[in-house]
Formats: C-alpha cells, structure tokens, sequence
C-alpha cells in the first residue's frame, strides 16, 4: 500500500524542547528521528579530542582538513528506541551531551565546510521522507520543501530550568548561571552568524510549548500531521 510519509523540519533555540518533541513525533508515526546538533556537537568533541580545539579557539584549518577523517552514523539504542550519534565507530552520545562540548559547539558549527558536510549527510537521511529532524536550519536549509516546519519556542526562563535539570539528572555539575550564559551564548551566534542562521521561515508554525506538557506538544504537532495527511 502506497504510504504517506512526509518529511517534518523542526527549529528553534537551544533548550526549547525540539529534540523531545521531534522524538516523540517520530516514534508516533514510526517515522526515523535525526537529532542532528547531536552530529555538530559530535564534530566538536572530534575537534576538542584531536587539538583542532585549544582554549576554546577552534583552529578552522586543521578542522576542515580533517573533516573526510569524521564519520558519524546513527545507530538505535534497543532500551531506549532513540538512535544515538556514532562517532567513528564509537558511541559518543554521552560525551557530546557535556558543558565542554557546548561551549564551543556553536562556534564550530558556524564554520561553512562543517555544515556543507553535515547537511549533505542529513539529506541524504532524508531522501525517502518520513523523517522528524530538529536543529536550527532544517526548514530553511537541509529541508526547504519539507511539508511540515515547526518552530519551537519557550520563554527563556522555562528553556534554562529544563536544561539545567537535564544537566543535574545526568551528574554534571552546573549552575543556573552557566546555563543560562550558555543558552545566550548559543542561541546569539545561532542566529547570527553568516551560514544558515537560524531563522523562522514563513511557512513555519510557531507553536510555543512554555504553557505545554510534553503529552499536549505531542498532541498539537499530531493533529498538524493529521490535518496535512489527511486533505
Ligand atoms: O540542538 P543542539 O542544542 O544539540 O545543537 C547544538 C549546536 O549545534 C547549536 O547550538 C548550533 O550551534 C548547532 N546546530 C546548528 N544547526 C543545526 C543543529 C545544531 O548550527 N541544524
């Protein structure tokens, strides 16, 4: 039977809760889920582990003469039924998940041969449809004919206590404080540096989930599937 699978773009500032919301759509729908700032935080702790990051400044040369030397693959974690990054054949889901890698993430992912590579890779993932990705340029970019965009966003105060949260329940040592330099940081050279800023294009729907449990998002972004699927 001719299926209707269709390909959903989700954007947003960091924290605001697209990769939740991205995963859920993608298990509802037995759609594949792409997380792909897993892939730019990946290429960072590649770039911190190999010096090609000292001190916080990315050396960009080095970097991209090494980029042909990263492979990153998606592999699905049985227990959980997410795919986690694959960094040249390890599982580093862990390790980009840390303050060291968000630090420095953005500043790698504003490096125009970084993104040529990952979003070449992300199209590819996504050439047969039915896939949930989340990022920051995939209605704009990676996916510009997608059928449905989403655009997340949260008040700021929400986003930091969600990530400051996350952050605690897995042991790392942080404050309010730290998060919230963070997520400015991020979301500052997110949207304005010169490839792929983040950006809400015109055919995206706001849906603002500060007021919303993860149940009611879930629901809302269903009920856009549905109405598109469904005419
Ligand atoms: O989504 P997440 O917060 O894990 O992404 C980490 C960083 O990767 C973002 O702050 C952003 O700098 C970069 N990113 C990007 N484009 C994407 C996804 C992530 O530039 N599509």
């Amino acid at each position: 039977m001719e299926t209707n699978k269709i390909t959903i773009a989700i954007d947003g500032y960091s924290s605001c809760g697209k990769s939740t919301l991205a995963k859920e759509l993608a298990r509802s729908l037995d759609y594949v889920f792409i997380d792909s700032g897993a892939m730019y935080r990946a290429v960072t702790l590649y770039a911190l582990n190999t010096n090609c990051i000292i001190k916080g400044e990315v050396d960009e040369k080095s970097l991209i003469e090494a980029l042909n030397d990263i492979d990153l693959q998606f592999e699905l974690n049985p227990r959980t039924k997410t795919p986690e990054i694959i960094l040249n054949g390890l599982n580093a889901e862990g390790q980009i998940r840390t303050p060291r890698v968000a630090e420095v993430v953005s500043k790698v992912a504003t490096i125009k041969e970084v993104r040529e590579k990952l979003v070449f890779e992300q199209r590819k993932m996504g050439s047969q449809g039915g896939i949930v990705m989340d990022g920051r340029d995939i209605g704009s970019v990676v996916f510009p004919n997608a059928e449905l965009k989403l655009f997340i966003t949260a008040s700021n105060e929400i986003r930091i206590d969600r990530r400051y949260k996350e952050l605690l329940r897995k042991g790392i040592e942080t404050t309010r404080e730290e998060v919230k330099n963070n997520l400015e940081q991020r979301d500052f050279i997110d949207s304005t540096r010169e490839e792929s800023p983040l950006i809400q294009t015109e055919d995206a729907i706001v849906l603002d989930n500060s007021e919303l449990n993860r149940e009611e998002q879930l629901a809302k972004a269903l009920q856009l599937v549905n109405d598109l699927i469904n005419v």
